[in-house]
């Protein structure tokens, strides 16, 4: 087996496990390669890379980039971005900037609401030794809302009041795909739309592929059907894209394992490859932009 689960969250956001937990998960799943994609944060990065030399694989480093188009969430994956590049962490900064005003309009809407929630039991239900650059999600507001017997699960958190449409919804001011796609691109990273199945705008997701810029699209999915993964696959093709697959997997809460466990959707190792050489494709081209606006050797 030479599988690669490329999309699982971990403390440095809204998943349960510590970067190495999962790094270990993935190893003892018998996966070749991890992706670390976390909400709009590369923290876990270095850790997940530490321990991937102790249990022998490859950790893919990614993120997983909140953008919103027609008043829709849209995450793009950024895979193989240079992680120490100053512009592209302070554009991952700006997005955390968003999100932390978005949780707190979040919290201000459950309290019209008459749910006494509040900003300290949020970061209790996080974690309280969270790092500056680890995110707060609505999972860990979910998980408060639980703690304080507000909803019977985190799940019924999201249906009564914070998924799309619920009252206490609340979408920021969101940087468009194309331009998150722009963001990974400049910084040498691969772009793919993720779980485009959970989207129900296979127009936009096309016009990504075709004009956007996006490098993939992530056919392989937990919360995907069969036909999702045939149809995506299929559109991957018809446009030249690679088809990436994960788990997004964001750790078990009672027994109950969100989108799905580490391994649960998996890619093969060409497609590793095959996003290897998009990063470096684009970050060749990111360089030789940077060195002509530095004056340096442009044309000859
Ligand atoms: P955020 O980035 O803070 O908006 O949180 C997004 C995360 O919330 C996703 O990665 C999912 O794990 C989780 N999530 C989003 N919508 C739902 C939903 N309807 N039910 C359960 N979890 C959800
Ligand atoms: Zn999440
Ligand atoms: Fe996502
Ligand atoms: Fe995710």
């Amino acid at each position: 087996m030479n599988r690669a689960d490329l999309h699982t969250h971990t403390t440095a956001s809204d998943g349960l496990h510590r970067p190495a937990e999962n790094v270990r998960m993935a190893a003892e799943a018998g996966l070749a390669a991890i992706g670390i994609t976390d909400h709009d944060t590369v923290a876990g990065l270095e850790e997940a890379r530490e321990a991937a030399k102790a249990y022998g694989i490859e950790v893919v480093p990614g993120v997983e980039i909140s953008t919103a188009r027609d008043g829709q969430d849209i995450h793009i994956l950024g895979f193989y971005a240079d992680d120490r590049d100053p512009v592209f962490l302070e554009r991952l900064a700006s997005q955390r900037r968003v999100r932390d005003s978005r949780n707190e309009l979040i919290v201000a809407k459950l309290n019209e609401l008459g749910v006494s929630l509040t900003w300290e039991a949020v970061l209790d239900a996080a974690g309280r030794d969270r790092g500056p650059d680890e995110t707060v999600g609505r999972p860990h507001i979910a998980e408060a809302l639980h703690r304080m017997g507000a909803v019977e699960s985190v799940q019924e958190a999201f249906d009564r009041y914070l998924a799309e449409g619920r009252p206490a919804y609340v979408l920021p001011p969101r940087i468009a795909p194309a331009d998150a796609i722009a963001w990974i691109h400049e910084a040498g990273g691969a772009a793919v739309v993720a779980h485009p199945g959970l989207y129900g705008a296979d127009a936009a997701v096309e016009a990504l592929l075709r004009d956007g810029g996006a490098d993939g699209v992530e056919a392989y999915h937990s919360d995907h059907t069969a036909e999702d993964e045939e149809r995506y696959a299929a559109m991957a093709r018809r446009f030249g894209a690679v088809a990436t697959g994960g788990s997004d997997f964001h750790g078990a809460r009672k027994g109950r394992v969100y989108h799905g466990p580490i391994g649960w959707r998996t890619a093969g190792a060409a497609v590793v490859t095959e996003l290897k050489s998009r990063a470096s494709h684009h970050r060749a081209k990111a360089t030789g932009a940077a060195s002509r606006d530095d004056g340096g050797t442009a044309s000859d």
